[in-house]
């Protein structure tokens, strides 16, 4: 259904830097390009924040009824260990150090972050191009920016010029830098660079001899600039102007800025309509990162596999815990904000289970309609999850009332009630219906106890309990009860 047509969607623009009404360039559809991980070790969980705040904002768009082209690219070459066109290649590092081919190692780690989005119950975007698939294409946009004179070569490399470009346009839109600034805060050249001057960037890299990905060019046997990728591959699938353009905050600058130059040089538009940046997640205070050793890993929180956690935890108590926060908040991950998401997201997965159990009524005493718009305004209010979430408990407390027949509803209110509970809860957070964790916890341990028990049976040939034993299973809840046919136990 195109319920887009009645809902009015404001989206923060990091362009404009205010909320703006969104209005797409076809209308019924989108065009939505975020940038991908670059595939040289596993998805930090702050990797998978940001990827996740794009997810609900391709289900909310699909919720609205419009057809959404989302692509998400892989970066398999070209991204260098610093941002500032100078270091290692990532994966070429990798592969280095393990004595393995560059595309092992995006093999592996490609195939790692598919998994780990399919156990977070991630929607797949339309298309997932890579860097190394598109090199003919990034050739072709370098000569273009040679040809309009924005870019020069040195030595087999390929540089764009910041300055020429910032004559005629604003290199600096996006950050809110300004250029004189830029000159200011980088680092001068250190004499062994090519560039002319320092806040310029590489399109194309001569290959040192040791560069093991490397590919033919008309300027030298060498690899593309970071950058490049994203303006190639925008353009390719979704035109030279598109609706939505998304990524983490650290990639404001330079990536996003430099993508802009590289877009508008080629087509002279503006290429992108709504800038969205998703804000990151911390962990001890400090951004989550690799490079830092700061991080957790999304596999971990499933077996519970790290010093932070205290136990396991479900993907979609994961998922509630990063929607709780608004998508450009920043958010502290720990083992205690997770416990109260899994306590938050029980108690509403409980409430949506029981509503199959409602009796209906002849009257309704709860305006479900009423409820049901402020969800909708909620989430046009810029994607406002956390906001949504209370509507929704709110609802828990409804549920809870109508099953007591406290509050009443028609059939007809009923269902709808019923139905944008799914929605949102389902099609929009992407939450799943998971089973209870503490129980099947409580289950193991019974199941290791009785073994446990038999053990002690068997070596002491005594049926008696240790008092160790009792004093485990009334942690578990189950008490002994001893009579002259032996030991039974119940459990509360
Ligand atoms: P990368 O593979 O480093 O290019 O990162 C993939 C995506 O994760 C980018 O959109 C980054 O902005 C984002 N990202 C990196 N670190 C964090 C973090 N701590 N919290 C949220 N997003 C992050
Ligand atoms: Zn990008």
């Amino acid at each position: 259904m195109e319920i887009y047509k009645e809902n009015q969607l404001k989206i923060y623009n990091s362009l404009s830097k205010s909320k703006e009404l969104f209005k797409p360039l076809t209308e019924g559809r989108v065009g939505m390009y975020v940038c991908g991980p670059t595939v040289y070790s596993n998805v930090h969980l702050g990797n998978v924040r940001t990827f996740m705040s794009f997810d609900m904002v391709f289900r909310y768009f699909l919720h609205l009824g419009y057809k959404v082209r989302y692509v998400r690219n892989i970066t398999d070459a070209g991204h260098l260990e610093n941002d500032a066109d100078e270091g290692e290649d990532r994966i070429a590092k990798k592969a280095r150090l393990e004595h393995i081919e560059p595309m092992e190692v995006v093999q592996r780690y490609t195939v790692d972050f598919h998994k780990t989005l399919e156990k977070y119950n991630f929607l797949p975007p339309s298309i997932e191009p890579t860097a190394t698939g598109h090199i003919v294409e990034q050739i072709e946009m370098i000569k273009e920016i040679l040809e309009k004179g924005l870019a020069y070569e040195v030595n087999g490399s390929v540089y764009f010029d910041v300055l020429k470009y910032n004559e005629s346009a604003h290199y600096g839109i996006l950050s809110g830098r300004k250029m004189e600034d830029a000159i200011h805060n980088t680092r001068a050249l250190d004499g062994q660079s090519d560039k002319k001057n320092p806040q310029d960037f590489a399109l194309w890299k001569k290959a040192e001899e040791r560069h093991i990905m490397r590919w033919t060019s008309p300027w030298s046997d060498g690899f593309p600039g970071w950058h490049l990728e994203c303006s190639v591959m925008s353009t390719k699938y979704l035109g030279e102007q598109f609706d939505i353009h998304g990524g983490g905050m650290d990639l404001k600058f330079p990536h996003h800025e430099c993508e802009i130059a590289q877009s508008q040089t080629c087509s002279g538009k503006t290429p992108v309509n709504y800038w969205m940046h998703a804000n990151m997640l911390l962990l001890n205070s400090q951004k989550m990162a690799k490079s830092t050793g700061n991080y957790i890993l999304p596999n971990e929180i499933l077996t519970g596999e790290n010093p932070i956690l205290s136990k396991a935890f479900a993907p979609s108590v994961v998922r509630f815990f990063n929607l709780q926060a608004h998508y450009r908040s920043v958010l502290d991950f720990s083992n205690d904000a997770l416990e109260a998401s899994e306590k938050g997201y029980y108690k509403l997965i409980d409430a949506v289970n029981s509503l199959d159990v409602i009796a209906t009524s002849a009257t309704s005493t709860f305006d479900v309609t009423a409820w049901k718009k402020q969800c909708y305004s909620a989430m046009n209010d810029d994607f406002n999850t956390p906001v949504l979430i209370a509507h929704l408990f709110e609802a828990v407390k409804i549920i809870n009332q109508l099953k007591e027949q406290k509050t009443t509803l028609t059939a007809t209110d009923l269902e709808d009630f019923k139905n944008t509970i799914h929605a949102f809860v389902f099609d929009v957070m992407g939450l799943t219906n998971e089973t209870k964790q503490e129980s099947s916890n409580a289950l193991d341990g019974v199941v290791e106890l009785l073994i446990k028990l038999r053990k002690e049976a068997r070596d002491n040939k005594d049926w008696a309990l240790s008092d160790q034993i009792r004093d485990e299973l009334l942690v578990l809840g189950i008490q002994l009860k001893d009579g002259r046919e032996g030991t039974s136990f119940s459990m509360n």
